[in-house]
């Protein structure tokens, strides 16, 4: 099995681009459509409509890589630069092409004449091969020289630029890469209520000897683990893949609540439907997030009971039945009035089940003893209840959502120790 194919860069042009303007969203197409067929992009680099910086950024790219592929600049005008630039580089000159001018004049016809600044679109360097661009006038060019590498100069319209690379220039380097070398295969863990320095200190060099890449992706509200394996074939790599997650599901146990894009709040509904219960849900700073998550997956009502919005002390009071005396004592951010709230979801609502939510949000409210972000939660199943405290980083968005995360986490761990 080859784990390292030969890499391809991209240099991405456009003033817009480094200015912040526009995203390139080029690069992403281009390194999705390619891997397919076992290509990676090694290198990806930016710059702005200037001859002199792509010709330098080209020349460089083609130093470190057999095949460069550009976008951008092949408009009529005069920002647009790359043909000359790249030219430059093979050391060719730009040749007229009648065939390409008929073509453009053809696309024309309905308007009107072709304003002559179009010309330029029809000049390429000598010897280049041609992707016509079926929705645009800036066709894609391909230069190739054996000493000096590959370079395909393709439009910076996203619409045209994947048309001309999916129709024309994949298989065009599939035919140079002959026989795909391998493409990539993937699996991914999703994580909870582990930090990512820990999980990968946990790790550490446990999984050096399999010929895998190991990505680390810090989500929000967790984070995710992604094994990618290069093969041929899905069959000699499984083995591979399948060992590494047996051995990071023994690294990291509960963490671990799935696998692919699985949500928790469904990993958390599968459970409760699989041992009959139901769930009642008491918010005050997610304020519905839990009971939207739940309910996203179809047939939630199979076990869920519902939720309660309790923000204020007097919903936390009046409909949830908290008793003032502990929201006096302890206050609403506190472990006892999350315990109070959990046992009152269930009470009010007979479900089996509960999760309860208070925290500060912030940006405001925080105090030097429960800062914004501290959240106590609290989940119930039957007569085990179980507290916890939990600071969590970020915008008043992102403490809600992994405020929202953490009860649902608890609920799971709880659920699965309850009931092993
Ligand atoms: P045109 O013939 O339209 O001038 P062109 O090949 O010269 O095409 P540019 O002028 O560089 O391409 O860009 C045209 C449009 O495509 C711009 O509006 C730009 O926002 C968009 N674009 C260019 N490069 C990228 C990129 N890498 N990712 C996403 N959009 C891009
Ligand atoms: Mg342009």
């Amino acid at each position: 099995m080859e784990r390292r194919l030969r890499g391809v860069e991209i240099v991405a042009i456009g003033d817009e681009l480094l200015s912040g303007a526009s995203l390139d969203s080029n690069a992403v197409t281009i390194a999705r459509r390619l891997e397919p067929i076992g290509l990676r992009v090694t290198r990806k680099t930016t710059v702005g409509d200037s001859s002199t910086q792509i010709a330098e950024a080209v020349r460089s790219a083609l130093e470190r890589s057999a095949a460069v592929l550009t976008t951008g600049g092949l408009g009529p005008t005069k920002d647009d630069v790359t043909r000359n630039a790249v030219a430059a580089v093979f050391n060719r000159e730009l040749e007229f092409r009648e065939d390409l001018w008929h073509a453009l004049e053809a696309r024309w016809a309905h308007r009107g004449r072709i304003p002559e600044t179009n010309r330029v679109q029809a000049e390429v360097p000598a010897g280049a091969e041609v992707f016509p661009n079926r929705r645009g006038t800036a066709p894609g060019i391909a230069v190739e020289d054996d000493s000096i590498g590959l370079c395909i100069m393709l439009p910076g319209p996203p619409h045209e630029m994947e048309a001309v690379l999916v129709e024309q220039v994949v298989p065009f380097l599939e035919e140079r890469t002959g026989p795909v070398g391998g493409r990539p295969f993937r699996r991914t863990l999703r994580t909870a209520g582990i930090a990512e320095s820990e999980i990968a200190e946990r790790i550490g060099g446990q999984l050096d000897d399999l010929p895998l890449d190991v990505a680390h992706l810090p989500e929000v509200d967790g984070n995710d683990i992604r094994l990618t394996g290069w093969a041929t074939d899905e069959s000699e790599i499984c083995a591979v893949l399948d060992e590494a997650v047996a051995r990071l599901r023994g690294i990291l146990g509960a963490h671990i609540y799935g696998e692919g894009d699985v949500d928790l709040a469904q990993v958390v509904g599968e459970l409760l439907r699989e041992r009959g219960l139901s769930v009642a849900v008491a918010e005050s700073c997610t304020a519905g997030l839990i009971s939207k998550r739940l309910t996203e997956w179809p047939g939630s009502s199979d076990y869920f009971w519902g939720g309660m919005i309790v923000y204020d002390d007097r919903a936390k009071v009046d409909l949830l039945g908290v008793s003032e005396k502990t929201l006096g004592r302890y206050g609403a951010v506190s472990e006892e009035t999350a315990r109070e709230m959990a046992k009152a979801a269930c009470h009010q609502s007979g479900a089996d089940a509960a999760i309860a939510v208070t925290g500060i949000a912030g940006p405001t409210g925080g105090t030097e003893d429960k800062p914004v972000g501290t959240v106590w939660l609290a989940a119930k199943v039957r007569d085990v209840v179980v507290v916890g405290r939990r600071y969590y980083p970020g915008t008043r968005d992102m403490v809600r959502a992994r405020a929202a995360q953490g009860g649902l986490d608890l609920l799971r761990r709880t659920l699965l120790e309850e009931l092993a």
